[in-house]
């Protein structure tokens, strides 16, 4: 983050006031997605390390309502208009919410954005019996997708992992979201401790059964100042090693792709046309703006992409909104190095890879060629394009380096064929093996960045 970062307080609306030109100036040109973060958790799991908060008492959901409301206002005020394409209710646990409160949401984002008509709006749900029954009233209220937190089909491994549905219930919820929405997908967490190559290998093959057109598929990682960091800290909690992992990530890329599921993320799984859009925003680096506690936004105005941040604690979030009108207690401008670095971080993550051109013009700087090179003789990278347009369009003898480029694009996720000066766009894009160390390869890629001219 650089120099100019800025602590709002709850009387200076906003770090840098928008010129009046700069409002609405991307409207309709490009996706634009709101992320909406609902807080509340039934029971903390003990390896989350979301911005989730248990309340035996309630809440009142009256109050927060309100809030939502008001943060959207103030966002659509400051922003101007946009063409949303991709809504997320993510948590926490949305699916504790009433539907009466998503529709009011989903209203009022209507009521200040254009709202594209195919819009994906995504429910993050737990699969407990009470909350399946609320999809059809989720349903009603406007969301087309579910996202259901299932994690595993064995009872014990989801007690060990503290969650507090069954296998069973978890299955009657995957069928009510498949007669109730047009595309849901389910999320498992694997490379467990002592879980087996053979006990992942079945366990998948069950959920693939089950699945609908998307899955993600998780590797659980041990995060900072959870219960399961402080047990893997005393040596009581074990997970697999590295080498037993990228076993278990094999044996998942394997039984997925046999399934017709591309690997079109490192965690995610999806049939042609049904990755998640909302996602593939953020891993595009698109624009989007974060609703609720907690709550992170990226926002184009004026030439600047703006990232912000928003109060975690829910109460205290909803009396700044009710205070101020946001929630907002960081908004950086992003250098334009700084937004390089972000959009190779979520570019690499997917199969389609990262646009040199793109990042050339975002952040006007490209990786230097020999860092490039130094990584695909590692086996952690792959470079595509680069090709002559003329001639691949001109000569047959070429197919198989357009099948590489189309390929690599991922399914449904057909690269720009836009050239320049007749040269297809370049590409790079992780391994299998580079996903495995994405952040060390992004780190390395960044410190040997280059103008772009250059
Ligand atoms: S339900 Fe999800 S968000 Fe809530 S504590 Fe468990 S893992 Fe975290």
């Amino acid at each position: 983050m650089n120099d100019r970062r800025t602590e709002l307080t709850g009387r200076a609306p906003h770090p840098r006031p928008l010129p009046a030109r700069g409002r609405g100036e991307e409207a309709g040109k490009a996706p634009f997605g709101v992320y909406v973060h609902w807080p509340f958790c039934a029971q903390k799991c003990p390896y989350c390390d979301f911005n989730s908060h248990v309340r035996f008492g309630g809440w009142d959901e009256e109050r927060f309502l309100t809030a939502y409301k008001r943060e959207i206002d103030w966002l659509a005020d400051h922003i101007g208009p946009r063409t949303v394409t991709s809504i997320f209710f993510g948590g926490g646990t949305p699916s504790l919410m009433q539907p009466a409160t998503t529709a009011a949401i989903l209203e009022h984002i209507a009521k200040r954005w254009a709202l594209l008509s195919d819009a994906e709006i995504t429910l993050e749900a737990n699969p407990n019996s009470v909350e399946a029954q609320r999809f059809r009233g989720f349903r009603a209220a406007g969301v087309n997708r579910v996202s259901i937190g299932v994690q595993s089909l064995r009872d014990d491994e989801l007690r060990k992992l503290g969650r507090i549905h069954t296998a069973a219930e978890a299955k009657a919820a995957i069928d009510v979201a498949r007669a109730t929405f047009d595309r849901f997908s389910f999320d498992l967490i694997y490379a467990r401790p002592k879980q087996t190559p053979d006990a992942w290998r079945t366990e998948l093959a069950e959920a693939l059964a089950l699945a609908g057109d998307h899955l993600s598929l998780y590797q659980l990682t041990i995060e900072p100042d959870t219960p399961y960091a402080a047990l893997h800290a005393a040596g009581k909690l074990v997970v697999p090693d590295d080498d037993a992992a990228s076993a278990l990530y094999e044996i998942t890329d394997e039984l997925t792709a046999a399934e017709g599921f591309a690997a079109y993320e490192v965690s995610n799984y999806a049939r042609p046309g049904e990755e998640s859009r909302h996602n593939l925003l953020y891993w595009r680096y698109g624009e989007y703006a974060g609703i609720g506690p907690g709550a992170h936004g990226r926002i184009v105005s004026a030439g600047y992409r703006q990232a912000t941040v928003t109060e975690r604690n829910p109460e205290a979030w909803a009396a700044r909104v009710e205070e101020t009108g946001n929630g907002i207690v960081e908004a950086n401008d992003l250098t334009r190095a700084e937004q390089a670095d972000e959009m190779l971080l979520m570019g690499l993550r997917l199969s389609e890879g990262v646009d040199l051109g793109d990042l050339a013009s975002l952040g006007g700087v490209r990786p230097d060629l020999r860092v490039i090179d130094e990584l695909v003789a590692l086996g952690l990278l792959e470079t595509l394009g680069g090709l002559d347009a003329a001639k691949i369009s001109a000569s047959p003898s070429h197919p198989d380096d357009v099948d590489v480029i189309r390929a690599c694009a991922g399914p449904g996720l057909v690269p720009e064929t836009v050239a320049t000066a007749g040269i297809l766009p370049v590409r790079i894009r992780a391994t299998r093996r580079g996903r495995l160390v994405l952040n060390a390869v992004v780190a390395k890629l960044a410190r040997g960045f280059v103008p772009a001219a250059a």
